[in-house]
């Protein structure tokens, strides 16, 4: 471990204008006085990425995955330098480079690369310079020196990955939240900070979609034990570690509930019932790149069935076009798609040992008079496909009916 080298990771809300950039310059030369060395990761500005997407679309509704990332990765670039500027404004040293710069390699999957290795001698040298280095977040370059992104959220990847490749004695992600919640604090005011989390737990809640972190950088920092230190940038008030192991005085069953609204459900109708034809329509889909999340198929009666699944909202126009395809191929009936749903989940791993939990989120649904369309179980999690008119209702909802509110 390299003591003293820390890594902090600061989001597109933290540096979205000019005040808050040097906000985040001011903390950054706090360390830096301190003695620490320092290795900044910085997403884009605000809502830049949202923004570069919606520019992207009005072009062209698929675009090509390797210009997506040309056109992303622009957004970080912007960031580093102009923290770069705040720093020596402030009378320090400091560098900004691109994911390419620092040697972060990644694979040739555009939109959603995976980092294959990291030359950090650039990184080193100019630590030992005793400059700050801040890096750009979400972004990587392939061996033929094609620019990748990681993924949204994927600053935090950048910045899980460096810090263990660096062995770095921390690695501090700073928001604009003051750690990790039991629900989105934005849905819920009644949310409360969690002190420490498992990275079990966290990767659970993240999958499921409390956007606070990136899924892969938990599941990066669980396979190297990088902790993780989650606080606002405009705070000193400590956070939440996101550890391996965590002692807890009582019995929890429920950790977190979180919401994801950005699942789209389609309904292929009237499909055969016959071997074969599920493997063939969710074949086409993988080729196709596009991921699939739950799946449901009903009983059939008749030698047809419904299949439903969801996707991220981001493949509708894709999952439309291939699953077209494949139902005249198969000779199944009409594709519905709604647009207008929201997963919601409850998470812990104090459900492997408490039965019943599953009957206490459906009931405190009815209750609500909120229907579940879909139902998907892991051995950590619940999650209930609804529509998305009641989300915000049934975030609370579980949130009380599972002791988690203030
Ligand atoms: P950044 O720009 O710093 O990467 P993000 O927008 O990606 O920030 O993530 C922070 C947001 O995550 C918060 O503003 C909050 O609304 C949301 N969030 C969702 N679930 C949670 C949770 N369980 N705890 C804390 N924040 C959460
Ligand atoms: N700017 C990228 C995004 O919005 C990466 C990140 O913020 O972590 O997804
Ligand atoms: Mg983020």
């Amino acid at each position: 471990m390299h003591k003293g080298l820390i890594v902090q990771k600061f989001g597109g809300s933290s540096v979205a204008n000019v005040a808050r950039i040097q906000n985040v310059a001011r903390r950054v030369v706090s360390y830096k006085k301190k003695g620490c060395a320092l290795v900044v990761v910085v997403s884009a500005l605000g809502d830049t990425t949202d923004e570069l997407i919606e520019l992207a679309n009005k072009i062209n509704p698929e675009p090509s995955e390797r210009e997506m990332d040309m056109l992303l990765s622009t957004g970080e670039q912007i960031s580093v330098a102009l923290l770069a500027m705040a720093i020596h404004k402030l009378g320090f040293e400091a560098i900004s480079f691109t994911g390419a710069q620092v040697g972060i390699i990644t694979d040739t999957s555009h939109t959603r690369a995976r980092i294959i290795k990291i030359n950090a001698d650039k990184i080193k040298e100019e630590l030992r310079k005793g400059r700050i280095v801040i890096v750009a977040g979400f972004q990587g370059v392939t061996l033929n020196q094609d620019i990748t992104t990681l993924g949204r959220g994927g600053s935090d990847l950048t910045a899980v990955a460096l810090a263990k490749e660096l062995e770095a004695s921390a690695c501090e992600i700073y928001t604009d939240v003051e750690g990790i919640y039991t629900t989105d604090p934005r849905i819920e005011p009644k949310a409360r900070k969690i002190a420490q989390i498992t990275y079990e737990e966290m990767l659970e809640m993240a999958s499921l979609g409390a956007q606070v972190m990136q899924a892969r950088s938990i599941e990066v920092a669980k396979k190297f034990n990088v902790p993780i230190h989650v606080r606002s940038s405009f705070s000193e008030k400590p956070g939440t570690l996101i550890i391996k192991e965590v002692k807890r005085m009582e019995d929890v069953v429920v950790t977190g509930v979180t919401l994801n609204r950005n699942e789209a459900k389609f309904t292929i109708c009237n499909v055969p019932d016959r071997p074969g034809v599920a493997a063939k329509i969710f074949k086409e889909l993988s080729s196709g790149g596009i991921n699939v999340d739950m799946i449901v198929q009903n009983v059939s009666h008749t030698r047809q069935t419904d299949i439903s699944f969801t996707v991220n909202k981001t493949n509708t126009a894709k999952t439309m076009r291939i699953v077209k395809q494949a139902a005249s191929k198969i000779g199944a009936g009409d594709i519905l798609e709604d647009r207008d749903i929201a997963r919601v989940s409850v998470v812990g791993v104090g459900m492997k040992s408490h039965p019943g939990v599953a009957a206490t989120m459906f009931g405190a649904l009815a209750k609500n008079k909120i229907n579940i369309e879909m139902i998907s179980t892991s051995d950590i999690s619940i999650s209930c496909i609804i529509q998305k008119k009641f989300a915000q209702e049934a975030v609370r909802a579980l949130h009380e009916k599972f002791g988690l509110a203030k």
